[in-house]
């Protein structure tokens, strides 16, 4: 696939001045609840209206969406309101399904970007069409298969792309749901800038009071659109409750949300420096997060210590640590008292964390 402006034709073609918006419920629950929701969204800045009907769920026994039925809805709520519709597909039989009740937006879910025989069996029930399809990414940070995604579908003749960024998973607890890695994203970016990007703050976060803050990050680094789970009842929606929000609360996110106009002259600069800044904060954030780690060893050190009736400072120890990091510094090409002179903060920072546990 090469990049082309050709690639993003579709998203021109809305005529928007901002960024594209698709909102709407994480799963069709009940016929009242799609058009409901639909209604309430219809005279705002939302053009494409978002509902799961097959949700893939990570254990069994969750709702697992209301299946074909929800296909009708999607087809009333286009009827009554003229925003487009978009659900998520999983393999030939869903697509086939929502080609017969003319969904206009179908997306490729995070579990099923990671399966290529899936993602070449939605491509072949998909040839022929012209479907807006949107990728997204993969739930593990794996470029080349989120890209090769895309690459299936372009090859099989679908020339309406673009790319959903909903975060990755971590083992880790982190603030996320998702982490979002932005380095990465960027890195597609940079290599398909004319691709449609559009950010999932909802599945990035997982609590709806984080999604304002995700979504001006997205727009500072020149997202072209954003995904975003709407309810008009979130704390008693069947799936996703804690990160939905309702239209009015995503009115007010829009109205707060700085849309930066393209102008052309700082705008390389604006998004490199808008990269930049992103990648220097998550280093900084992993540093902390490190060494908060870091400490609550020590204070297991300490506990052991006590236990052992051993002296908090070991001399010999921490002169190694010291040597060790003083050589794996200059092969970052740091400076030697710089080094020592964080590790000495460290070192110190260590101990009082040991104290405490020793005197407790
Ligand atoms: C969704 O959009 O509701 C969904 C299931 O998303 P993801 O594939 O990103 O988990
Ligand atoms: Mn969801």
């Amino acid at each position: 696939m090469e990049n082309s402006t050709a690639l993003r034709t579709w998203l021109d073609d809305f005529k928007l001045d901002h960024p594209l918006v698709i909102a709407g419920p994480c799963s069709a629950e009940t016929e009242q609840q799609v058009l409901k929701i639909a209604h309430e969204l219809k005279d705002s800045d939302v053009s494409i209206y978002r509902a799961g009907i097959w949700k893939p769920r990570t254990r069994p026994g969750g709702f697992e969406g209301v299946g074909a039925i929800g296909l009708k809805w999607l087809q009333k709520a286009k009827a009554e309101t003229g925003l487009l519709m978009a659900t998520e597909v999983a393999n030939a039989t869903h697509v086939k399904l929502a080609l017969e009740h003319d969904i206009d937006v179908l997306w490729i879910g995070a579990r099923t970007t990671v399966n290529p025989f899936a993602v070449q069996e939605i491509a072949d029930a998909l040839a022929g069409t012209d479907k807006i399809v949107l990728v997204k990414n993969p739930v593990n940070p794996d470029l080349a298969l989120w890209l090769g995604g895309v690459e299936r579908l372009y090859n099989a003749g679908i020339k309406k792309l673009g790319v959903i960024h909903r975060g990755f998973s971590t083992y880790e607890k982190t603030k996320y749901r998702n982490i979002p890695e932005w380095q990465l994203v960027i890195e597609l970016q940079n290599k398909f800038p004319d691709l449609p990007l559009i950010c999932d703050p909802s599945h990035i976060t997982g609590k709806r009071d984080m999604i304002q803050e995700v979504s001006q990050q997205a727009l500072d680094l020149n997202y072209d659109g954003l995904i975003i789970e709407t309810h008009t009842d979130p704390d008693n929606a069947w799936s996703d409750a804690a990160q939905q929000v309702t239209p009015t609360t995503l009115k007010h996110i829009f109205e707060a949300l700085r849309v930066r106009k393209e102008t052309g002259q700082d705008d390389g600069y604006n998004r490199k420096m808008a990269a930049l800044r992103v990648n220097i904060d998550e280093f900084d954030k992993k540093i902390i997060d490190a060494l908060g780690k870091r400490m609550k060893v020590s204070e297991q050190i300490g506990q052991v210590k006590k236990e052992f009736n051993v002296a908090v400072l070991q001399n010999k120890r921490w002169n190694e640590i010291l040597d060790k990091m003083k050589a794996e510094g200059k092969e970052q090409g740091l400076n030697e008292e710089f080094i020592i002179n964080i590790f000495k903060a460290i070192h110190q920072e260590s101990i009082t964390h040991q104290e405490k546990v020793i005197n407790k």
